[in-house]
């Protein structure tokens, strides 16, 4: 036995009901209220616009597909000649070789997928439904092809004038395709916002030396750096302040200075050295928010010199989360997407997700998976606000209203993560 007192761990019991508490939606509002898009467009070679944001509404100047062609490898021919059944091929089209000359009645081309219809040609046979005569001098179709059979008509994706992507569109691969295709080489996009993040504590050190008592490694720096980069936001990372407003109010008046939104993280609930909650009540035109969620309650949103500053809670899983509620959607606005939410899905429990009623809404970090057509949902591990484990394996935020959670089979919403 060892000679230790032993630590009884008891269940949370902090939760008491709170009529004070706001609704998210309240608070998301308070936030966009104070949230302007950034006006600054740069324009950039396609190559280097993956992730970033139209800027204005792009119209196609052209005709995609430009030239109509084939859709198979087979023979380009005029559908009314079928009843001839036997036709003479005349020569061979392909990708980049057009056959220039015009077809007559009784002939056709042999045609490669994407080369041009020859003059005289409306319908392809594929090749696996003819037979080749003689030395490949005639081929034998032997089914009925109708006219427009395998072809891509000119135009038939994109014509001048077409709206082909509205302002606000993130732009992934297959947008940088269609760019390539109508022969735009640069684009308009908006300016990255860049978002400055400031973790605060005497405990927190750097480096991988051994731990005195009472310190811990700063987690929520490289978190909420990791966030910003993966939505596309350029992160600055402004360090860590000890609890001392002097040192406080001098780290975020360099943030607000640099950056067009700062992210801080601890600080900001009522213990004796919230001093970030103090520095900000001095400095910034602020928004205290107690938000009815579990992690995540407290919520400090205001503007410091016009830049909109984030006081997110210090519990690891709890800045995560409150980034993903608030930070997240208000930084997309300023980045110009239109888009600011996560998708939500139905998802059916797998195993159970127990809380207690409290007057919150809990987010438990879930696994999602797909079967069947079925999404379902089970436990990420450890659902404490400390316990970042299941954050980082979490593809998930089930949605619990207030009661005694949910048991297996049960359905509920889940924000996606991934
Ligand atoms: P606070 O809101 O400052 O009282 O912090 C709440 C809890 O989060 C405390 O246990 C802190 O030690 C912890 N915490 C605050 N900041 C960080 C951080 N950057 N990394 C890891 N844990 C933190
Ligand atoms: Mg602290």
């Amino acid at each position: 036995m060892n000679s230790q007192t032993e630590v009884i761990v008891q269940p949370n019991c902090e939760d008491e009901y709170d009529p004070g508490l706001l609704p998210v939606s309240v608070a998301l509002t308070r936030i966009a209220e104070s949230i302007t898009p950034l006006s600054d467009v740069e324009q950039l070679p396609v190559r280097e616009a993956l992730g970033r944001i139209l800027a204005e509404a792009l119209h196609s100047p052209v005709d995609v597909p430009n030239h109509t062609n084939s859709a198979m490898d087979g023979y380009a021919l005029a559908a009314s000649d079928l009843d001839l059944k036997e036709l003479t091929v005349i020569g061979t089209a392909w990708a980049g070789r057009a056959f220039t000359a015009a077809i007559s009645a009784g002939q056709c081309v042999r045609i490669m997928t994407g080369a041009p219809l020859p003059v005289g040609a409306d319908a392809v046979v594929m090749v696996e439904r003819t037979q080749s005569v003689g030395h490949g001098d005639a081929v034998l179709v032997e089914v009925d092809v109708p006219a427009g059979n395998h072809i891509r008509a000119a135009g038939e994706d994109l014509q001048p004038g077409d709206s082909v992507f509205s302002a606000g569109t993130v732009l992934g691969p297959g947008h940088l395709g269609v760019l390539a295709s109508i022969g735009v080489d640069r684009v308009a996009a908006w300016r990255r916002p860049r978002v400055g993040v400031l973790s605060t504590g005497d405990e927190l050190v750097d480096g991988v030396g051994p731990l005195e008592i009472g310190q811990i490694r700063d987690a929520n720096r490289p978190s909420l750096l990791g966030l910003l980069d993966e939505m596309g936001v350029t992160g600055v990372d402004l360090g860590r302040v000890a609890d001392d407003e002097e040192a406080i109010e001098a780290a975020l008046r360099g943030g607000v200075s640099t950056c067009d939104a700062v992210l801080t993280s601890g600080g900001v609930s009522m213990g004796d050295f919230d001093y970030v909650k103090v520095v900000l009540d001095r400095i910034g035109d602020m928004r205290w928010m107690q938000v009815a969620i579990k992690p995540a309650k407290p919520l400090a949103f205001g503007l410091v010199d016009g830049v909109p500053v984030f006081g997110l809670p210090g519990n690891p899983v709890s800045s995560m989360v409150s980034f993903e509620l608030f930070a997240r959607p208000a930084l997309r606005a300023m980045a110009g997407r239109r888009d600011l939410d996560r998708p939500r899905v139905r998802a059916v429990v797998e195993g159970d997700l127990r809380r207690r009623p409290d007057g919150k809404v809990h987010f438990a970090r879930v696994v999602v998976s797909t079967r069947d057509d079925m999404t379902y949902i089970s436990s990420a591990g450890g659902q404490g606000s400390h316990q970042l484990t299941a954050m980082a394996a979490a593809t998930g935020l089930a949605v619990l209203p207030d009661g005694d959670g949910v048991t297996d089979g049960d359905e509920v919403e889940v924000l996606l993560l991934g």
